[in-house]
Parts: structure tokens; sequence; C-alpha cells
């Protein structure tokens, strides 16, 4: 196998070896990280060296983004020039974000969701993405990803959770299965937990809240499951090793979420099954954020549909609105964070949603919301990077640049741990390797 080096400032999120000044990869496994010296003398003496005037960091994981329906919308959507670049995708992505991903009335073939998938790809890599979590895979699209891997046309890294929909007694009997779950698979495609909606979406006034959307009211939102047929499901995944993401955008869902873990968690300790409470945005209360933390409950964060969704919900609650997605609270709380953008649909560019968690800055109003709640840049980093591999099941290979794990990294022309928040809003991609190999870089 031969060996390549390249010398870069490297930002590498291993609390042994914060910084290094080289990194060296054999196939798709780094050999060597740190300084320029010590990482020749671990490779062959003819290996190729490249100085890059960029910063190197772990590839971007996005901890929620629906990439095959990502795929298919870049397919159903007309391109504007006829094909599509980054910039142009993330802005036409934003403007028909109510669209649907596929024409109403057809179904897209597999052919075309291995199509699309080969077309968004690049386009997800450009932004500096080298994996996701597809967080709610039908069976069909379980049937796409499986073929784009035998295909061999998959170079963004897929966690796939899937998604069922019939009624609970055939939800268990299908979990059973074929006896695989959460792990299953390799470091291109594997099945990531099982995803259940506890509630609904925020902007429709169905996020399960704990005291009233009106005060005097009874409007506490929709549950969209009732609670003994979630503890089910639950309870199945415990004993049957499936991780579990639950939709759950209100406090009173993930409190009442948490009171059914806690309760399995004395039988089956749920720490290592990694479960998610997804969305969690609007009024998690503090006990809540403590109980996650000490049930190893990850919060699967997106700061895109805070930045889309900030300016309505403050119309609609009003001063409760505007500490809504307390990433600071989560973290503070010892809450392991993963983030996102829940992209097609909301805004998926890293570098906007890096900035986004920074600033607190929404869409619509000019100053930003509660800015107590930001984050530092190696916080937002690491949401994107450590925290989003160990959502993913993939901290012993990515989420840091560490000899033996898999060589993923992206360049950018900033470090976004020490730029300012303007600085990785505005930064350049400017290479995105997946396994060793470059699958973008600008031409
Ligand atoms: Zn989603």
């Amino acid at each position: 196998m031969s060996h390549r080096i390249v010398v870069a400032p490297v930002v590498t999120m291993d609390p042994a070896l914060p910084r290094a000044s080289a990194l060296a990869w054999a196939g798709d496994r780094l050999v060597a990280v740190g300084e320029v010296d010590a990482v020749r003398a671990a490779c062959p003496p003819d290996t190729p060296i490249e100085e890059l005037d960029a910063v190197v960091v772990p590839g971007l994981i996005d901890a929620h983004l629906h990439m095959q329906r990502a795929g298919l919308k870049a397919l159903s959507v007309p391109a504007p020039g006829g094909t599509w670049d980054a910039a142009s995708y993330v802005a036409e992505m934003d403007r028909t974000a109510d669209l649907d991903e596929w024409p109403p009335g057809s179904e897209p073939s597999l052919a075309d969701r291995l199509e699309g998938l080969r077309q968004v790809q690049p386009l997800l890599h450009a932004l500096g993405i080298t994996s996701v979590v597809d967080p709610a895979v039908t069976v069909d699209e379980m049937r796409g990803y499986q073929a784009a891997r035998a295909a061999g046309l998959l170079s963004m890294r897929v966690v796939a959770m899937p998604y069922l929909d019939p009624a609970l007694p055939e939800i268990l009997t299908r979990l059973d299965g074929i006896g695989a779950s959460t792990g299953f698979g390799d470091d291109f495609l594997r099945l990531g937990g099982i995803k259940v909606y506890f509630d609904g979406e925020g902007m429709k006034r169905q996020a399960l809240l704990a005291s009233p959307w009106t005060p005097g009211t009874t409007d506490y939102g929709v549950q969209r499951i009732p609670s003994g047929d979630f503890a089910s499901i639950a309870r199945f995944c415990a004993s049957h090793g499936w991780s579990l993401g639950v939709h759950a955008v209100g406090g009173g869902a993930v409190a009442e979420i948490l009171r059914i873990f806690a309760d399995i968690d004395a039988s089956f300790p749920l720490r290592d099954l990694r479960w998610q409470l997804i969305h969690a945005y609007l009024e998690p209360s503090p006990s809540s954020l403590a109980e996650a933390a000490r049930l190893g409950v990850v919060a699967s964060l997106q700061p895109s549909i805070h930045w889309h969704n900030a300016a309505g919900l403050i119309e609609h609650l009003g001063e409760r609105a505007v500490p809504a997605n307390p990433v600071r609270s989560w973290l503070d709380a010892g809450a392991t964070v993963a983030l996102g953008s829940d992209g097609p649909f909301f805004p998926f560019d890293p570098r906007h949603l890096m900035w986004q968690t920074r600033t607190r800055m929404v869409r619509g109003l000019g100053d930003p919301v509660a800015p107590s709640l930001a984050v530092t840049g190696a916080e937002a980093l690491a949401g994107y990077t450590t925290g989003a591999a160990y959502a993913a099941f993939a901290e012993a290979t990515r989420g840091m640049l560490r000899p033996g794990m898999l060589a993923d990294w992206v360049a950018l022309s900033v470090d976004p741990v020490t730029c300012s928040a303007s600085e990785i809003l505005t930064a350049a991609v400017v290479r995105t390797v997946v396994g060793g190999l470059t699958v973008w870089s600008p031409s």
C-alpha cells in the first residue's frame, strides 16, 4: 500500500494530541499524525509529501441528513444552468424547502435512487461532509443504499436508521427480522438505530410541551404514539441490541421519553446503545438535560431548524421560545451532542450551522437570540466530529485524526477552532478526503 503525507496545520480532535503539523495514510487508514519529522520517519523514505495551504480537520459527519431524499430532490428539481454545484444546490434546496423530494403521484425507481446518490454525494463532499446518519430510512431507501454499496457507488459513509410504520405488533416482528441489529454493516454502510416519532413539528404547534401552547388551554401539542406502545418498542430494542432514535421536539415529549428510558435502564443499561433524542429544541427542562446525560442518551440537535424556525416560534410562544435549541445547556449538563442539519429540507451547509451555533443568529431577526446559549468554535466542530461519530457508532474510526483511524479529512481555509464565527461562515472547503481518496477539490 502506498503511503501519502500531507503537511499542514492539523486540528485532530484527539485529546491526546490536539494539534499536529502533518499526517500520513496508507490505504484508507491514517498511519501517523504529529510533527513533520516524526510523520516522515513513520513512512517509507520515498513517500510523496504535499504541503497544503489550509487547515486539516476530521471529515465532517452530519448526524441527521436524509441523503437519499436529497439525491432524489437533486434529480426532481431542475438545476439552474443544467448542473448543480454545491452553492446552487444549497440555495435551491432552501428555496424549495416545502416541496416533496419527488413529484407526488409517482415513485422513484431503484435506478432513480442510485442516480440521485451519484449526483448528491459530491455536492455534500464539497461542503466538507464525509459521513451522514440518514435518520429515517424506508424499506425502499434501504434497498437503494444496499444497491449503491454493491455497485461501488457510495463515497459517503452512511449510517441508516430504519423507519418502520406499521402497527405495533408488526414492528416488533419486523425488528426481530433476520437477527441483524444496530452496528451491522461496514465502514460505508451500516445499520443505525430504529427511528420512532413521538411528537410532531414545532412550527405546526405539534411539539408536545410540558405546559400548554396557549396558557389556560389544554393544548399541549401532539403525541403520535401512545406511551405504552412506545415503551414496548423501546424495551424490545433494549433487549435485542437495537439503538433507538426518537423524534421528540417538545419538552413534554422529552420528559416522558426519558421517564420510559430510565425505567428500562434499570434492567438493560442503555448507555452503550446510544439512544438518541432527535430535535429536542423546545423547552427541554434542566432535569431532562441532566437525565439524558446520566443515561448516556445522545442529543441529536439541528442548528438549521433553530435558524429556520426561531422567529416563527417566538411569534407562537413569545419569550418561551427565546432559549430554543439550547446546545450550550446540553453540553453543560454533560450530554453528548451530535450536530446535524435535517437536510435537504433545512439548510445543511456545516459552515453555516457551525456559525449559527456560535452566534445564535436566526433567519429574519437582526440580533442573536439568547446569545448566552452559544457554543465555542471547538464545541461546534466537536458536534460535527467526535459527537456525531459517537452517535454513528463510529468513534473508534471517525471523528478524530489518529493513527489507525480512517483517513477521512477536510482541508479548510480557516482553523474552525480559533477563527471568528464570521470566518467559519465564509471559509472555503479546499479538499475533502474519504478513506484516503480525494472525493472533492475545487476544479
Ligand atoms: Zn429529519
